[in-house]
C-alpha cells in the first residue's frame, strides 16, 4: 500500500533509476507524482465514423487494417503505412522513423484504436494521422484503456518521461494508493464549497469519468481542480492568519496622539492631504495607539504621495520621545528623503542624520554615537542602515521605502534594532491587489488610490530611431519653457557584445544638440558626492537635461520634470517602465513619455509598448504583464518572493483565492480548532513554499 509520503520509487515501473530522474524535477513522494496533474484532456471516449472525420480534428477512430506496408524514403526513414477501414470509408496512419513498429502487427484485420489530428495527405488525396496514439486489440478486447477510449490525460513531460508513461506511473499510484489517506480539509469546507474529498480529486483529476464535463477540466475549473487550488492557498492563508493573530498578541511601541501632537503634524503639511491620504494616516495612527506593533503595508501607485504620510508618522514617533529610522534602497532616494526631511521637518528642530555608504571614519563614528545616545531622533539610509553597526537608543518607528526591493529579511534586520517597533512599509509595486494580498500577507494593508489634485494625466508615446529629430524638437520645445528632461539608456558605456546605445554616449551626443542647455550625465558608476551633486543641482533646476540608467528608477521626485525619454524601450520590463514614466507628471505641467525603440520589434515588446500607451493604471500593467508571461510561467513572480504554488495561479485563480482567504481568517477566529488545523497544516506545508 502507498501513501502519499511514500518514496515515490515505490509506485509501480518506477524503480530506482526513473526515481532519481524523477526526483531532479522535485518529483520525491507519490503526493508530488499525483501533483503533476494534466495539462490537457483529450475526448478519445466517442469514436468517430471514418466517413465523418474532418481535417484538423482531433479524433478518436476504432477500425480494422486494410492493409499495412513499409517504405524506405530518402529524408525521413523508414515510414510504416497503415490503411484502416471501419466500413464506412478508409483513412491513413503514417508513423515516421516508425521501424520499431511492425509491420506484422498490423496485419490485415487486426483491430485498432487510435488517436491524432486528422490531416490531408496531397499525394493521396486520402486523410491521414501522421504519427498518432494507438493501441491494437486483442480479439475480445475492451476498447477501454489508458490511452484510448475514455477523457485521457495529457501530461507536461518531466525528466525524459513521456505523457504516455506518465499515465501509467500515475495510474499504478492510484491503484496502489491507501484507501484511508487523510484529508486535511475540514469537512465543514468541503461541504460549504461542494469540494469532494482529496482521493475523489486525485482519482478524477488524472482519471475523469464520462459524466464529468471535458471543458471545466480543461479550464481547470473541475471541482477537483478547484479544490486542489483552494487547498494550496487556504493552507498559505492560513499562516498569514495565524501570524497576524500572534502578532496582535505581542506587546508593543504604544504611541499617544494628544492635540498637542496632532497640532505638530499639521504644521509639518505643505498642501492639503488627499482624502486618500487622511484615511491612510488614520488607520496607521490607530495601530501606532494600539498596544500590539504596527506592521502595516502601504501602497500607493507611483506619484501617489506616500512621503508625507510616512513623514507624519515619524513626527508622531518622535513626539513620544521615539527615534525613527527611514531606509531606501538607493542612494539617490536615501540623500532626496533626506533633503526632503530637512525641509518638512526643519520648523520641529529634530536631529536628522544619514547613513550611507563611503563616509569618513570619523564623520561616520561619531554619526553612529548620536543614534545610540538617542541624539539624532530621525535617521535616513539606505541598506547601510542595517549592514553598518548602528545602534538605537530607543527605535520605535521602521519606516521601508520601496519595500519591493528588500527582502523581508532585511526588513525582519532593520526592526530587530528596536524591541517590536511599530513599522510601515511603503511600495508602489505593481501587482495587482490580490497578488499584494498574499505576497504582503502578514501585513495589514493600506491603499493610497488617489492621485494629488492638479495634475495632468502624462502622455504616452512610441517612437522609432528614425524619429529623433522630430522628437529633439519636442525637447528643445520644452526646455524652452523652464521644464527639465530625462533621458534613460539601458547601459552606461557601449559594449561590444551588445549592440545597444549607452548614456555615456548618448551623454556627449545630446550635449552637442542640447549645446547651451545644462546637461548632466548620472549613473549607479560614479561616486556617491558626484551621484549626490547631479540630483540635488537637478532637483535645485540648476540642470535642465539628466542624461541616465535606471539609477533613478525609483523614488526621483523632481516636479519641474516633464519630458521622459527612454531609449531602448523595448529592454525594460513593465514594471521599469512604469516606475520610470513615474518621474514625470509630478507636477501641474502636462508631461511626456517617450519610448523609444528600434523599427523591428518582437510581439512581447510591441504588446508591453501599446499597453504603456493605453495606460497609466500601475494595477492594470501589472496584470498585462503578467498575462504577457502567460499563465504557468510565473517565473518573474519567483524573482519577487512571491509564493509558488504547484497547481494554483495567482492570477487566474484569484478568486480561489480570496475565498481562501475569508475562510482562513474564520477558521483562526474559531480559536479552538486552531491546534486541530496546526497539525493539517504542517503534515502538508509542502504544498506551498512560503517566501
Ligand atoms: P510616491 O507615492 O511615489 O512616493 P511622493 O510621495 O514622492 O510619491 O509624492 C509625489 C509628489 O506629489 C511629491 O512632489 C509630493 O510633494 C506631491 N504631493 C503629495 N501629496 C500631495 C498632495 N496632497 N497635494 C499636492 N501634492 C502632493
Ligand atoms: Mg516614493
Amino acid at each position: 500500500m502507498l501513501r502519499l509520503d511514500s518514496d515515490v520509487q515505490y509506485v509501480k515501473g518506477v524503480g530506482p533509476r526513473r526515481a532519481a530522474l524523477l526526483n531532479s524535477r522535485g518529483i520525491r513522494t507519490v503526493e508530488d507524482l499525483l501533483l503533476h496533474i494534466p495539462r490537457a484532456y483529450q475526448d478519445r471516449a466517442t469514436f468517430v465514423p471514418l466517413a465523418s472525420l474532418r481535417i484538423g480534428q482531433d479524433a478518436a477512430v476504432h477500425a480494422r487494417v486494410y492493409r499495412s506496408r513499409v517504405m524506405q524514403t530518402r529524408t525521413r526513414g523508414r515510414i510504416l503505412d497503415v490503411i484502416l477501414t471501419d466500413g464506412s470509408s478508409f483513412v491513413h496512419a503514417k508513423w515516421f522513423h516508425g521501424a520499431y513498429l511492425q509491420t506484422r502487427d498490423f496485419h490485415a484485420g487486426r483491430e485498432v484504436v487510435l488517436f491524432g489530428r486528422v490531416d490531408f495527405d496531397r499525394y493521396e488525396s486520402k486523410f491521414v494521422f501522421f504519427n498518432p496514439e494507438f493501441e491494437l486489440l486483442e480479439e475480445n478486447d475492451e476498447t477501454s484503456s489508458l490511452d484510448i477510449g475514455r477523457y485521457v490525460p495529457i501530461y507536461e513531460e518531466a525528466a525524459g518521461i513521456t505523457s504516455r508513461q506518465f499515465r501509467r506511473l500515475i495510474a499504478g499510484a492510484l491503484k496502489d494508493l491507501a484507501k484511508d489517506i487523510s484529508d486535511p480539509l475540514p469537512d465543514d469546507i468541503r461541504n460549504t464549497h461542494g469540494f469532494p474529498d482529496l482521493k475523489t480529486c486525485l482519482d478524477r483529476i488524472h482519471f475523469p469519468e464520462p459524466k464529468d464535463d471535458l471543458e471545466e477540466l480543461n479550464q481547470r475549473r473541475s471541482p477537483y481542480h478547484r479544490r486542489l487550488i483552494f487547498e494550496e492557498f487556504f493552507l498559505l492563508e492560513l499562516i498569514y492568519a495565524l501570524r497576524r493573530v500572534q502578532s496582535r498578541s505581542m506587546d508593543g511601541v504604544r504611541f499617544e496622539t494628544t492635540d498637542r501632537i496632532r497640532q505638530r503634524v499639521k504644521t509639518i503639511l505643505p498642501f492639503h492631504p488627499t482624502a486618500a491620504q487622511k484615511r491612510v494616516l488614520m488607520e496607521i495612527v490607530d495601530d501606532l495607539k494600539a498596544p500590539y506593533p504596527m506592521i502595516r503595508l502601504m501602497q500607493g501607485d507611483v506619484g501617489s504621495g506616500k512621503t508625507i504620510v510616512a513623514f507624519e508618522a515619524i513626527v508622531i514617533a518622535v513626539e513620544n520621545g521615539y527615534q525613527a529610522a527611514l531606509m531606501a534602497p538607493t542612494e539617490i532616494l536615501a540623500e532626496q528623503h533626506f533633503i526632503n526631511a530637512k525641509r518638512i521637518l526643519g520648523p520641529l528642530n529634530y536631529r536628522l542624520g544619514v547613513v550611507r555608504r563611503g563616509i569618513k571614519k570619523a564623520e561616520r563614528e561619531d554619526l553612529l554615537a548620536k543614534i545610540a545616545s538617542g541624539e539624532i531622533n530621525v535617521v535616513i539610509g539606505t541598506h547601510a542602515l542595517i549592514e553598518e553597526h548602528t545602534v538605537f537608543k530607543k527605535l520605535g518607528l521602521v519606516i521601508i521605502d520601496e519595500q519591493h526591493r528588500f527582502g523581508v529579511v532585511q526588513r525582519l534586520q532593520l526592526m530587530a534594532k528596536g524591541e517590536n517597533p511599530n513599522t510601515l512599509v511603503m511600495t508602489a509595486t505593481p501587482i495587482p491587489r490580490t497578488l499584494a494580498m498574499t505576497l504582503y500577507g502578514d501585513l495589514d494593508l493600506s491603499v493610497i488610490d488617489e492621485m494629488p489634485p492638479g495634475r495632468s494625466p502624462i502622455r504616452t508615446i512610441h517612437a522609432v530611431d528614425r524619429d529623433a529629430d522630430r522628437i529633439h524638437r519636442i525637447i528643445a520645445g520644452q526646455l524652452q519653457e523652464g521644464r527639465q528632461v530625462y533621458v534613460v539608456y539601458p547601459v552606461i558605456e557601449e559594449s561590444e557584445k551588445v549592440d545597444l546605445k549607452s548614456a555615456t554616449e548618448g551623454f556627449k551626443k545630446l550635449s552637442e544638440i542640447f549645446k547651451g542647455r545644462r546637461v548632466a550625465l548620472l549613473h549607479g558608476r560614479l561616486k556617491s558626492e558626484e551621484k549626490e551633486t547631479a540630483m540635488k543641482a537637478f532637483a535645485a533646476g540648476e540642470i535642465d537635461m539628466l542624461v541616465s540608467t535606471t539609477v533613478i528608477e525609483v523614488g526621483v521626485d523632481v516636479a519641474n520634470a516633464t519630458v521622459m525619454l527612454i531609449e531602448h524601450a523595448e529592454r525594460f520590463g513593465l514594471a521599469q517602465l512604469h516606475q520610470l514614466r513615474g518621474r514625470v507628471g509630478r507636477g501641474a505641467h502636462q508631461s511626456l513619455c517617450i519610448l523609444m525603440t528600434p523599427s523591428r520589434l518582437n510581439d512581447v515588446a510591441r504588446q508591453r509598448i501599446q499597453a504603456m500607451i493605453a495606460t497609466t493604471d500601475g494595477f492594470r500593467l501589472a496584470e498585462v504583464d503578467l498575462q504577457l508571461r502567460g499563465p504557468g510561467e510565473m517565473a518573474g513572480t519567483r524573482q519577487s518572493g512571491l509564493p509558488e504554488f504547484r497547481i494554483a495561479n495567482l492570477l487566474l485563480d484569484s478568486e480561489i483565492l480570496s475565498l481562501a482567504q475569508k475562510e482562513a481568517q474564520r477558521w483562526v477566529d474559531r480559536s479552538h480548532e486552531r491546534e486541530k488545523l496546526i497539525e493539517a497544516l504542517s503534515a502538508r506545508t509542502r504544498f506551498v513554499t512560503v517566501g
